[in-house]
């Protein structure tokens, strides 16, 4: 290979090159020169071939590299300062760079924007009061300085690019300027020219220079030669150097790119990884250095290993010295950056020169040909010109507006080349377009000079190529390359959105012209759209192919908000206005002539009205939903009636030209498609109609759909006859002949089922809809309300359905392009706001004075809302005592426009409709009748009345009312129905049994009339009747209410006891069917409840006795018989040493909760020996059981099963289940709770035997040693043969050769052996071996270690000791600790009794142990677990018959709590000496102070001197109380003693009744005091471990007591510092890059780089992202997170297992935001947060996880390991 290995320079010719050379003398030498230019290039091509870009680079893969790597970068940054930058910062300045710069920096005045620009993560404010529009952002400084950290507020993360508004006046209503940039008045005007501040000399200087520079790196960056150079740059000498230039794309993904490298330029994987990570960074990256061959070598294997499914890789080999001039060039254009920030002057210069056209003429200025190659540049070169134009142009309010010019003059070409261009959108130059377009100033000057608005459209239907035979939009069959360039044309409505997001107040005559100017474009673009996707029903067969229907949708969505716009806009000016009404009404005139139908017109006629319309059916022609420019007029035509413009300009207005007929068509067919598809007519069109159908009712889309169809329907009724306009819409719906011809209907009625049933659906239909027609008044200019109205009658009917979450509200409401809804002001008048618990979210519930305006028919609720609704709404009222009639609301009043479509409700037409359902009502044999079809003729019946009520209340009296329904329904139907009146019909309905539901709303109907009649006789006989003559039919109506209701009350009862008596058979049968599973689930029951019952009571009844649990005088356990029962095979079972093995389901866990040092590395598995435990406990043993019991025998099976199981679905797909068989795991077959492991259940033990003589502590300890020294030497013996050493005295009766009888039974044995492997296997993690020595000790392990973390959390959550612990946890602690004291039958005897001599060797020195810790380097409650335990084994050797087990336990308890006070006072900080309290000089006091005086005069000045007795007392008090509770714990556990009643309880007393249940002395100091002479000897050699002065002396880390509990780290209050804090943390691996998903440790507040390549590292052979890798380290393969981007819990369990939970944090609302989508401001819920602690501190989070996995599936597939 020729590979060209080093012809750089050596770097020390370069150094020479440093010392010789003179930055000012250069500058002066070019200052005199003819041509600077040329000088300047002179230099640069000696120089920068020289200094950048010198061989291979990058793909480091080791260490070494990279630091090498790091060096040659800060080598070349120097390089290029001090030859290349530092001569031109001298020519520029004239004086040494540093001064220079600092006094340009002090003479400048800077202008108030703030500008900072911000990096990807960072958080961005807005004022929802006062910011122009939602784009406009602060920075986290400025927003804390400003009037906004008090307003309304929404909060984001930056995606990167883009600046802090502050000192923006346009952008910011209110309060522009934060502290820091608020204007002073010695800032400067802002008219005044800032380079005026300069000295001449250095403006004509900086001119020259900043021409020189920018022009040099414009050419380069976009100069296309891979192998030339410009003019005067070519290299003096050229070598064979090459690199081989990989660009990025968005086609090809990562893992492509990595294999593809690794192929073709033969690197590692991790190479290829890193220069993977920097080509999509940095947009290119150079793979390969070497000759010109070497590198097409690997160019061609890029090319075609990528060029195979779509475009290749692009690749480059360019030449050595091209690519150093390009790179210096961005470090130049950088340079440039930085000294403008010096000085508003010099950055005038450089915009200037940059924006001043060179000799070509248009668009050839600097700044221009960056933008117009944009494209084609690679990513690191875009970001940091972008930036430079934001630090220059977009800093100075001039220039500013003139490169928004050019922008908006290339802009059509700019956008054209992104749409080419396959990069992201924030790293095209189009993507400033938000930088200049939302000043309002700005965009009205852009669409006055350059018609920016009409270009945007234009471009944007250029773009659109898809289209039809008659021009308009066809998205069918477009493929995924055209999917991804609409998505890029997209942008181009954004922009649009800028330009019109700011309604202008005032208008120039230009501004109108060129807005109507950019209307018509934008006509011409919903021309294109108008019947876009039609359809026609498919009978016979179900269509073939789903038909594209998204891009349509999309579409409409996305100019949703323009179109809006647009009309706010029109609103804004009545010139404008009109014109926009004309224009649109001659675009819809345009798209009706093209219609194919209408040509053959036909004659209705229906109750003596007759009306022309054509033929069309909708279940026949074509139909579309896409109507946006009907739907525009629409909205125009309430503008008119808004603004008043029509009553005051009839004669402008156009009015005649319209045609109601025409006008409500479109929209009437596409409601009438919504009705049949509802009923049914369209079922074999398939999904996409059914979508299309959601989506034009959606939130998203109903504003400019829906919404607008029937205002359009308001409008072409109000100026109809309403009785021709009813035909129509009976003829629409092919529901003509039903109402018209009495024969048809009987047909109709005998129909086949399904029409039936599809033309009572569309019956229903039709009612509703005219319901809405005549009832939706809610929107300003149609009826007389506020835009205030609408949304809070939005929000009535959400809350009417039930009480709702804020997010669930907004979701609810239409948002403005503002982001907004208009919620928050009306929420608060409207609802109560219930504060959420530790779960769940704050609700709004609906105040009971707003249940009136309730309507049934509300056009936004679809058929499942009405129906929970109503079913609500009746609900509420029965529970008031109300009757459950749901009658229409009061309506408000209509504007004059639409005034008369009150008259629909009383027009001929629709009463013989009413009439019409009503008579079928009467007889409703037939089948061509509905409830609903009633109900809702009901309701308009109601509509009609209400409408009547309300003019007469608000005529004056001498006017006549017009309106008379009352008088309309009380005659006789006309033909075809010949029935009764409607009135009549009505009251013979009010009795029917069948309508039993509608009964009160009748009742309220015929109510009304007899008011009304009242009220108009009451104003014909003007007023002479006061005494109320009308009180007569109330009355009477009342009374009958009465009685009518409590006859309903009482069949309501009868009804419910039926329906009891049938449930209770029904049940009975179904127990009688399933009676073995019932059987079964009473006796689980029963189960589950036996095993508490056989533990607590027993043991919890208080006792006043002075009980002990420990030595002799211990009460011993209950001897009686402990019954449970298996939850697999139901059979009851005593738990006996000889009997079948019993278990418990358990759950072991390594464990760091109680660590107090994190940092200490974890143990290696094989070497580990944990028979001390440090006191720091950096790593326990956790168990865990839910408390269910099962025969040995049936839990094998079950598992054996579950195994099986799982290897089958494992054969058929991959993947994981929640629990990791092959690691032991299932779940607990009762309650799925995860475990991995069993406890088997021991008898409890025997009573003391009294009768024994119990030794002093002074002859025990004789008696041991004595033991001990019979073991060492029978060790001995069995190691070295037959050498007999000196034999000493044996204990009489002690046998070292007797092997002890296994007390327990084959299968109780095997059970011990299977939970202590599990222990020493989770514990160790390590493979099992039954004969390793260290298994009793970690069984003994994970025994005190439960012990003490329970023991920690009844502490601090302020429990008492004993009665509080939930069941499943007493009934674990207590199998538990009874386990470990029989675990030693399962292991070898010596190795236990090898165990049991090395811990005493702790307490009393033993010169034959080596190795034995220092006492400050163990745990004290461990350690007497551990001897307690051990002890057993040494004992059991013991043939004397002498059981003094009792004493030996409370002698040992006695010794090791002497030692923990010994280290207690050995590591208590008693320097803050405060206040002496040596008035009283108590015992305790004196013998503490006697004790710490005998440790100082062992050890000298190590321990400081204390005088204060008390303190010392104090501290040891506290420091021991833990030890005592955990050893309490313990020994009631072991002996199953009942606790003192004082222990029970929490509160005073605790120390006294401890001591006592333990046997010790309250005064504890009495141990040691009574024990003197055999004690000061242990003390002495205690201290004079070597390890006791290394600790003291600060070698090593203290441990002091009590330990502190362990807490997950302090959040702040504002998750915003979160966000800041996670912005500027940087990836520790990839040299200052932003992490993409910065990730807080809980535990103990690490950040990291999770989910990415950067950061994985390998665990055990496995490559794991950051969090898992560093659960190891931190949580022993646990882990809680925090992820600060999304606002998201997260929990890891080993590297396989994890899910994600609620934060912590909550918005105002009681919401939490996971994902940041909401953008409210969130604040700490400390509730929440104690609550994931107590879940970690429970050692409850893996259990939380395999419930979360059990529950989702999709959590089990995520790689958690690669977080
Ligand atoms: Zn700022
Ligand atoms: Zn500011
Ligand atoms: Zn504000
Ligand atoms: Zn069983
Ligand atoms: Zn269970
Ligand atoms: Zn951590
Ligand atoms: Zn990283």
């Amino acid at each position: 290979m020729a590979a060209a290995e080093s012809d750089r320079d050596p770097p020390s010719a370069l150094c020479s090159e440093f010392l010789n050379f003179s930055a000012k003398d250069t500058a002066s030498r070019w200052l005199s020169a003819a041509n600077l230019q040329q000088e300047v290039y002179r230099h640069l091509a000696v120089y920068v071939p020289r200094i950048l870009c010198l061989g291979p680079s990058g793909g480091s893969s080791s260490r070494e590299d990279h630091r090498e790597e790091q060096r040659e970068e800060q080598r070349e940054e120097l390089a290029c300062q001090l030859l290349l930058l530092a001569p031109l910062e001298w020519l520029l300045l004239g004086e040494e760079p540093a001064a220079g710069l600092a006094q340009l920096q002090e003479n400048n005045q800077p202008s108030p924007l703030c500008g900072h620009v911000f990096k990807v993560g960072e958080p961005t404010y807005s004022c929802r009061e006062c910011a122009a529009d939602p784009t406009c952002v602060l920075c986290m400084q400025c927003f804390l300085g400003s009037v906004h950290k008090e307003h309304r507020y929404r909060m984001t993360t930056s995606g990167g690019g883009g600046f802090c508004d502050c000192g923006d006046a346009e952008a910011w209503k209110k309060g522009p300027y934060c502290q820091k940039h608020t204007p002073t008045d010695n800032n400067r005007d802002t008219e005044e020219d800032p380079v005026a501040q300069l000295p001449a000399d250095m403006v004509a200087r900086g001119y020259s220079i900043f021409s020189i520079i920018l022009k040099y790196a414009v050419d380069l960056l976009t100069w296309e030669q891979e192998d030339q150079l410009p003019a005067g740059l070519e290299p003096l000498e050229r070598g064979d150097t090459y690199y081989c230039m990989l660009f990025n794309d968005e086609v090809h993904t990562y893992e492509q790119v990595i294999y593809t490298l690794q192929k073709a330029v033969n690197c590692s994987q991790k190479e290829a990884v890193s220069f993977a990570t920097t080509v999509d960074r940095d947009g290119r990256k150079s793979v390969r250095y070497g000759d010109f061959q070497f590198c097409e070598q690997a160019k061609s294997v890029i090319v075609r290993n990528t060029s195979r499914q779509s475009k290749p890789l692009r690749v480059q080999v360019m030449h050595s010295s091209v690519v150093a001039h390009q790179c210096f060039a961005l470090k130049a254009l950088s340079w440039l950056g930085q000294i403008i920030q010096y000085s508003d002057g010099l950055r005038r210069i450089l915009c200037q020169v940059g924006l001043q056209k060179g000799p070509e003429g248009e668009n050839s200025s600097l700044v221009d040909q960056l933008m117009l190659n944009d494209s084609k540049m690679w990513k690191g070169a875009r970001n940091i010109y972008h930036q430079l134009l934001m630090n220059s142009l977009l800093m100075d309010l001039k220039y500013k507006k003139i490169f928004a010019i050019q922008f908006a003059k290339n802009y059509r070409r700019l956008q054209t080349d992104f749409m080419e261009d396959d990069h992201e959108r924030v790293v095209s130059v189009t993507s400033l377009s938000v930088q200049l377009f939302t000043v309002p100033t700005m965009a009205r000057m852009l669409m006055v000079e350059e018609n920016l608005m009409t270009t945007i459209i234009r471009t944007f239907v250029d773009h659109l190529r898809h289209r039809d035979l008659q021009g308009r939009f066809q998205f069918d069959r477009y493929t995924a390359q055209q999917a991804f360039k609409f998505g890029r044309v997209q942008s181009l409505i954004g922009d649009l959105k800028y330009v019109l997001i700011s309604r202008p107040s005032e208008w120039s005559d230009q501004l109108r012209l060129k807005f109507l100017e950019g209307l018509d474009a934008f006509l011409e673009l919903l021309k294109c759209m108008q019947g876009m996707d039609p359809v026609v029903r498919q009978v016979g067969q179900h269509i073939e192919m789903e038909p594209e229907w998204e891009a349509a949708f999309t579409l409409q969505m996305k100019l949703t908000h323009i179109i809006s716009m647009i009309q706010e806009w029109c609103s804004a000016d009545e010139h404008v206005l009109i014109e926009a009404y004309r224009k649109c009404l001659s675009a819809l005139s345009h798209c009706h002539s093209g219609l194919p139908d209408g040509e053959q017109p036909i004659s209705l006629s229906l109750a003596g009205h007759c009306v022309e319309t054509f033929r069309y059916q909708v279940s026949q022609d074509k139909v579309s939903i896409h109507l946006p420019v009907c739907r525009l007029l629409a909205g125009l035509h309430v503008l008119l009636s808004r603004t008043e413009v029509a009553s005051r300009f009839p004669e402008q207005l156009p009015l005649g030209e319209l045609s109601p007929p025409i006008l409500i068509e479109l929209p009437l067919r596409c409601l009438v498609l919504c009705a049949q598809v509802h009923a049914g007519m369209w079922r074999r069109n398939g999904f996409s109609l059914i979508n299309q159908i959601y989506y034009y009712h959606n939130v998203k889309c109903r504003v400019e759909m829906f919404d607008k169809d029937i205002i359009m329907l308001q409008a072409g009724a109000s100026m109809m006859d309403p009785n021709h306009f009813l035909m129509i819409v009976l003829s629409r719906f092919e529901l003509f002949h039903i109402f018209s011809s009495a024969d048809v209907r009987k047909r109709y009625r005998e129909a086949n089922k399904d029409v039936v049933q599809q033309n009572n659906t569309l019956i229903e239909e039709m009612l509703h809809l005219i319901i809405m027609v005549v009832g939706e008044r809610y929107v300003a200019g149609v009826g007389q309300v506020e835009p205030f109205d609408e949304v809070r009658r939005e929000i009535i009917h959400q809350l009417s359905i039930r009480p709702m979450a804020h997010s669930e509200l907004v979701k609810a409401l239409p948002e403005n392009g503002n982001k907004e809804t208009g919620l928050e002001r009306v929420i608060d008048s409207v609802a109560s706001f219930k504060k959420p618990g530790v779960t769940g979210r704050g609700l709004y519930e609906l105040r009971p004075e707003w249940n009136k305006y309730f309507n049934l028919y509300f056009h936004h609720y679809s058929r499942a809302d009405q129906s929970k609704a109503e079913e609500a709404q009746r609900k509420l009222r029965r529970q008031n005592g109300e009757d459950t009639a749901l009658p229409p609301p009061p309506p408000p009043p209509l504007c004059p426009l639409f005034g008369s479509l009150v008259n629909l409700l009383q027009c001929d037409v629709l009463l013989a409709v009413e009439g019409a359902v009503l008579q079928w009502a009467v007889e409703p044999s037939g089948g061509g009748w509905t409830e609903s079809m009633l109900q809702r003729v009901l309701h308009l019946v109601g509509m009609a009345l209400l409408e009547e009520k309300q003019q007469l209340e608000s005529s004056s009296g001498d006017e006549d009312v017009t309106y008379n329904y009352t008088c309309k329904i009380t005659r006789p139907g006309e033909a075809p129905s010949t029935s009764g009146s409607v009135l009549a019909l009505l009251e013979s309905l009010q009795n029917a049994p069948h309508l039993e539901v509608h009964k009160d709303m009748i009742t309220w109907i015929l109510k009304m009339v007899a008011n009304i009649k009242t009220m108009r006789e009451r104003t014909s006989s003007t007023s002479i009747i006061t005494t109320s003559p009308g009180q007569g039919p109330e009355e009477t109506v009342r009374d009958k209410d009465k009685a009518e209701r409590k006859r309903k009350a009482e069949m309501a009862r009868l009804r419910r006891e039926k329906i009891m008596a049938q449930m209770s058979e029904m049940q009975k049968h179904f127990i009688n069917e399933n009676k073995e599973l019932f059987q079964q689930s009473l006796e689980e029951l029963e189960a589950s409840t036996s095993a508490a019952a056989e533990n607590s009571p027993p043991s919890l009844v208080p006792t006043c006795l002075s009980q002990v649990c420990v030595g002799p005088r211990r009460v011993g356990g209950a001897e009686r018989r402990q019954l449970v029962t298996c939850i697999l095979c139901q059979e009851e079972q005593e738990v006996r040493g000889h009997g079948r093995a019993m278990v418990l389901a358990a759950f072991v866990q390594r464990s760091t909760v109680l660590s107090k040092n994190r940092h200490r590395n974890l143990p290696d598995p094989e070497r580990h020996d944990p028979l001390f435990m440090h006191p720091d406990l950096s790593l326990g043993i956790h168990t865990a059981s839910c408390g269910h019991i099962m025969h040995a025998t049936c839990w094998q099976r079950y598992f054996e099963a579950v195994q099986l199981k799982e290897q089958r679905r494992q054969q058929r797909l991959r993947g994981h289940t929640s629990y990791d068989v092959e690691n032991g795991e299932f779940l607990c077959p009762l309650c799925e709770c995860l475990s991995n492991t069993v406890i088997p259940l021991l008898p409890h033990t025997v009573s003391p035997d009294h009768s024994v003589h119990q030794p002093s502590l002074d002859t025990w300890l004789k008696t041991t040693n004595q033991q001990i020294a019979a073991l060492h030497s029978a060790h001995r013996k069995q190691s070295d043969g037959a050498a007999e050493g000196a034999e000493s005295t044996v204990p009489e009766g002690f046998r070292v050769d007797v092997t002890p009888q296994n007390p327990f039974s084959s299968s109780i044995s095997e059970m011990i052996t299977t939970f202590s492997m599990s222990t020493y296997k989770v514990g160790l993690k390590v493979n099992p071996n039954e004969q390793d020595h260290r298994v009793p000790v970690l069984s003994w392990s994970t025994c005190a270690y439960t012990i003490q973390s329970i023991e920690r959390l009844l502490m601090d959550e302020e429990k008492p000791l004993f009665g509080s612990l939930p069941c499943r946890q007493n009934d674990c602690l207590s199998s538990l600790t009874r386990f470990s004291s029989a675990c030693w039958t399962a292991a070898p005897l010596k190795t236990v009794h090898t165990h049991f001599i090395r811990l005493f060797a702790a307490l009393v020195p033993d010169s034959q142990v080596e190795n034995t810790p220092c006492i400050l380097d163990i745990d004290m409650f461990h350690l007497l677990v551990y001897t307690v335990l051990s002890y057993s084994s040494v004992h059991s050797l013991d043939q004397s018959g002498q059981s003094v087990v009792d004493s030996a336990h409370l002698h040992l308890l006695h010794l090791v709590t002497v030692a923990h006070l010994v280290q207690i006072l050995l590591t208590s900080t008693t320097e803050e000496v405060c206040m002496d309290q040596d008035s009283g000089g108590s015992e305790e006091e004196e013998l503490t102070c006697r004790l710490y005086n005998t440790l100082r005069k062992h050890l000298g000045s190590v321990l400081p001197e204390v005088s204060s007795g008390w303190q010392l007392w104090h501290c040891v008090k506290a420091g021991v109380l833990p030890f005592l509770r955990a050893a309490a714990l313990f020994f009631h556990y072991l002996n199953s003693t009942a606790p003192h009643a004082d222990l029970l309880v929490a509160g005073p007393g605790q120390w006294e009744a401890l001591c006592s249940y333990l046997s010790l002395p309250s005064n504890l100091l009495q141990l040691h005091q009574s024990q003197y002479t055999l004690l000061e000897p242990l003390i002495y050699r205690w201290c004079c471990h070597p390890g006791v002065r290394q600790t003291l002396h600060g070698g090593r880390v203290i441990v002091r007591f009590p330990r502190e509990s362990n807490r997950l780290i302090e959040l702040p209050e504002d998750y915003s510092v979160l966000i800041n804090q996670a912005s500027s943390f940087t990836c520790p691996r990839s040299g200052g890059d932003k992490s993409r998903a910065p990730t807080l440790c809980l535990v103990c507040g690490s950040m990291l780089c999770s989910q990415s390549y950067c950061c994985q590292t390998e665990v055990d052979g496995e490559d794991v992202g950051a969090c898992t890798a560093h659960t190891f380290t931190c949580g022993a393969g646990l882990g809680l997170f925090l992820r600060v981007r999304e606002s998201q819990v997260l929990f890891v369990a080993g590297k396989t297992k994890g899910c994600f939970y609620p934060p912590p944090y909550l918005d105002d609302y009681g919401e939490t935001d996971q994902g940041l989508k909401r953008g409210n401001p969130l604040h700490l819920c400390l509730e929440r947060y104690k609550k994931i602690e107590r879940l970690w501190r429970q050692h409850g989070v893996a259990e939380v996880i395999g419930h979360a996995q059990e529950a989702n599936q999709t959590l089990v597939a995520i790689d958690w390991q690669h977080l």
